[in-house]
């Protein structure tokens, strides 16, 4: 078997055994594609395959676990049967004659039938690029009406029927696009290009420009292919002519491109006009084989992803067949007043530009309408939940104003305006007589804990019972300790204590049997008023006598089903969910719209910014240097890598395992470094946090597993290898680890490339410690993946929306809010054909969004 196919298997593998976390690559399984695809070219993989584990694994991030699981052993299976280099298909030309529109649609060559319907046994024809069939001239499509079994019925059942329907697709065609989860019509007219080659813009080699991104189409005059960097790479270099003049194409490491791209064959390459010698070169192009009947249709070409044993012409046949007939016939279900008030295309149309745009404009409306639509459902659910949330009463919880201000005056510090806003936001919930649900959103070190207990103290105040969930054990331990000082000591003469010793108690995995048993009790009778804990709070025998306030600490840690475990323990319980990671406002208006959100913008006052460096990987030592200097004034360190172990393959990056072996016998030997990985088991991964807290460790080596809010006021340094594997937030993260102290901090960051883009990037971290310019741009780069966290069901539906479309999503919101208004249920008429769309979206069962 291919090593690229085994590599891959070894990560799905890890993968699998890490519990399907998407933790087996950091930042994502996607994060190691560009790597190895390069290599499976190398090794002259099929390219189709290659496509299809691509776009599979790029879809990876936004699956449920349940989804994931399925995806990998999908894809497992798919790899093992793999043949290695296996030869290229050659181009087959179409016998038939070129696919223009106005073209006559194939007519399905039986009317559709309900899926519940007996299938009637046709024989099943050839696997063969559809025949015409019947067909219908193309005018008739618009203006006749459907025919009348279609007419019928305004569900128009038609759309859910068997691709089987359709021409030149019998059962094992029909079994082969399974593989791209295309079951019905509707599915297929939702199958969207994955790009266009706009064949209409086609520029003349003597007109480009420097530093263009075009498509050029022209004829390959010569390839060749030469070993450079003393033969451990190879570029192939081709000639490509249309006529004009003449353009240079390189690609590095693809040497099997000669194989493919002869002398006299003809190509499209799209890419970036570059400059060599003062010639005009194209470096790494995407390129396709010209179609040949493309060549004089002059138009934009949808490019659909792939999957085994397609083709690209012929998927793009059925396309065309299903959207010219099918399009026009599904229902429009916006109501043209909503479609009015946002200039938006109607359905059909959109459908059909979205598949075979007549003009790049035409493209962009039908995208616009298509993007629209997603942002709207996902707006409907989120206000659907809102409203089944707020139908809910709760109890009211009055704060007292005099207490208030005797518990704040005994802090050792005053609250900064962002966390007295904060608070009077919690305390109006709580008297509302609806459940709180609010998102408290703060950056690392905002001081989000103390606020969280003024609300516990305000509910446990009143006899009733509060719970913080934290999702590991040190840092349970650590609000333990902290809130036990905050609430537990009497403060001053005029203040006895908000908890008394024993109201206030600590639930974790690690609590001896006996004492849980205890503690269970006295949850169970009322006694203890505020728990703190991990997970093991969510376990069967946790009851409680009245829980009123659920706290949840980095709730992306946590799952929808998780906080529904716990709310479901108290009745109507207030919920209180925090996290340290700036969500930019695009994305929370989207993901979070259903909860009421609070930002923490404000640092307290006094904190020093962390003194932040990206450095070259030349200049190490002198990083070394200062993390010794730290160390003798008996600060600790931290040390980030990117991967667990070093893969076969050096240049992934630096790996824990080994360079804690390194540092500790050749950099650091006379400090004790310790040594963390997510491939630990949870237990020892605390009990290694806990001696570096314990200052048993000066130095920590880890991979990203040390994210959570962990305070350790003494370490002064992080350093980051392999920082441009890392997002920004993620990166403001770590950064966050240090300076809690009062001591100086730095943070230092290492890239593992010489890439002036990608460092680049990194120097915005040392321009700013705002977490939420660090999310914007992150977003903006890499996408919204990391800000998703567990809160994925509808999110797999964006086929179309941009969440960074702040332009679409705050048009998206505001009609769907205004429709929400006049029609909660959706139940008018006009509203039905959303109605049952909008389910649709949502799927059965997948309801829950918070
Ligand atoms: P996070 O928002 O990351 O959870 P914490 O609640 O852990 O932050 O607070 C970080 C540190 O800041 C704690 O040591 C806390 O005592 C301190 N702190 C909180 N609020 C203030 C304030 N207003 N002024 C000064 N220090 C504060
Ligand atoms: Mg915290």
């Amino acid at each position: 078997m291919s090593s690229s196919i085994d590599k891959l298997l070894k990560i799905l593998k890890l993968e699998a055994e890490l519990g399907y976390e998407n933790r087996a690559v950091v930042g994502g399984l996607d994060k190691f594609l560009p790597v190895w695809e390069s290599e499976a070219r190398t090794a002259n993989l099929n390219s189709e395959l290659i496509e299809i584990v691509s776009e599979k694994i790029h879809t990876y991030r936004d699956l449920d676990t349940e989804g994931r699981a399925d995806l990998l052993k999908e894809l497992r299976g798919v790899l093992r049967n793999a043949q290695p280099a296996l030869p290229v298909q050659p181009p087959t030309i179409s016998p038939r004659p070129a696919l223009e529109r106005p073209q006559p649609p194939a007519y399905p060559k039986a009317p559709p039938k309900p899926a519940q319907e007996p299938e009637e046994n046709t024989p099943e024809p050839a696997d063969e690029p559809p025949s015409a069939g019947a067909q219908v001239p193309a005018q008739s499509r618009r203006s006749k009406p459907a025919p009348t079994h279609f007419a019928e019925t305004s569900q128009t059942p038609g759309l859910n029927a068997p691709l089987t329907v359709l021409n030149g697709i019998g059962p094992k065609n029909a079994q082969i696009l399974k593989a791209l989860e295309l079951n019905t019509l509707e599915d297929l007219l939702y199958y969207f290009p994955r790009r266009y080659d706009d064949y209409s813009q086609l520029k003349p080699i003597n007109h480009l420009l420097y530093n263009e991104e075009v498509t050029v189409l022209g004829m390959i005059q010569s390839i060749a292919v030469r070993p450079v960097r003393g033969g451990q790479t190879s570029l192939t270099e081709a000639v490509l002519s249309d006529g004009t003049s003449f353009l240079r194409l390189t690609w590095f490491n693809q040497p099997w491109l000669t194989q493919r791209l002869r002398e006299g064959i003809q190509i499209v390459v799209s890419g970036k006009i570059d400059m060599y010698l003062g010639r005009l070169v194209m470096n790494s192009p995407d390129w396709e084989l010209v179609e040949q009947e493309h060549l004089h249709t002059n138009r934009i070409v949808p490019v659909y992803g792939l999957a085994a044993r397609i083709t690209q012409r012929w998927l793009r046949k059925i396309m065309y067949q299903t959207v010219a007939f099918w399009a026009a016939r599904i229902p429009e279900y916006l109501p043209a007043t909503v479609r009015d008030a946002a200039g938006l295309v109607d359905l059909a149309t959109a459908i059909t530009q979205a598949h075979f745009p007549d003009s790049q404009e035409a493209l962009k409306a039908a995208r616009a309408r298509l993007a629209f639509d997603e942002i709207f459902f996902l707006q409907l659910g989120v206000l659907r939940q809102k409203r089944a949330w707020q139908a809910n009463s709760a109890q009211v919880f009055e704060t007292d104003p005099e207490w208030l201000a005797l518990h704040l005056a005994a802090l050792p510090y005053a609250l900064t305006n962002a966390q007295q806003r904060v608070l009077s936001e919690i305390q109006q919930d709580l008297v509302r007589g609806r459940p709180m649900n609010r998102l408290l959103q703060g950056d690392v070190g905002s001081g989000k804990t103390v606020v969280a207990a003024m609300a516990v103290a305000t509910v446990t105040r009143h006899g009733a019972q509060a719970a913080l969930l934290a999702p590991t054990s040190i840092l349970a331990e650590q609000h333990f300790r902290g809130l036990s000082n905050l609430l537990g000591e009497a403060q001053g003469e005029d203040l006895s204590a908000a908890l008394q010793p024993g109201e206030i108690r600590l639930l974790i995995g690690d609590t001896p049997e006996a004492e849980k048993r205890e503690i269970r009790e006295a949850l169970a009778n009322g006694t203890i008023k505020f728990i703190i804990g991990t997970h093991a709070l969510l376990e069967d025998p946790v009851t409680f006598q009245r829980l009123q306030l659920v706290v949840v600490d980095e709730q992306h840690r946590f799952g929808v089903g998780q906080r529904a475990t716990m709310r479901a323990k108290g009745e109507n319980p207030h919920l209180l969910v925090m996290t340290a990671t700036p969500i930019p406002r695009s994305l929370a208006l989207t993901v979070y719209g259903d909860l009421d959100l609070s930002v923490m913008d404000e640092m307290p006052v006094g904190r020093m910014p962390v003194d932040t460096h990206v450095i070259h990987p030349v200049e190490r030592e002198r990083a070394y240097h200062l993390i010794e200097n730290q160390v003798s004034a008996g600060h600790q360190v931290f040390i980030i890598y990117p991967l667990i172990e070093k893969g076969e393959n050096n240049d992934e990056g630096k790996a824990a395992v080994d360079e804690h072996a390194r540092l500790q016998a050749k950099v650091f030997p006379k400090l004790k470094l310790g040594l963390l990985h997510g491939r630990m088991r949870a237990d020892d991964k605390d009990v290694v946090m806990k001696r570096f807290r314990d200052r048993e460790y000066d130095i920590l080596v880890s991979t990203s597993v040390v994210e959570v809010g962990v305070d350790i006021p003494n370490a002064t340094v992080m350093l980051i290898e392999g920082a441009d594997h890392f997002g920004l937030a993620q990166l403001h993260q770590f950064r966050g680890r240090v300076g809690r102290g009062s001591a100086q901090s730095f943070c230092l960051l290492i890239p593992g490339t010489e890439n002036a883009v990608e460092n680049n990037r990194l120097a915005v971290m040392e321009e700013t410690n705002d977490g939420f310019v660090l999310a914007e741009r992150d977003l903006q780069q890499r996408g919204p993946g990391e800000f998703l966290g567990t809160r994925q069901s509808g999110y797999s539906e964006l086929r179309m929306a941009n969440l960074m479309d702040i332009f679409t999503i705050e048009k998206a919101r505001q009609q769907a809010q205004a429709l929400f208004e006049r029609d909660p249920e959706l139940s008018d008429p006009e509203n039905l054909a959303l109605a049952r769309s909008f389910r649709r979206f949502w799927g059965i069962g997948r309801g829950d969004v918070s």
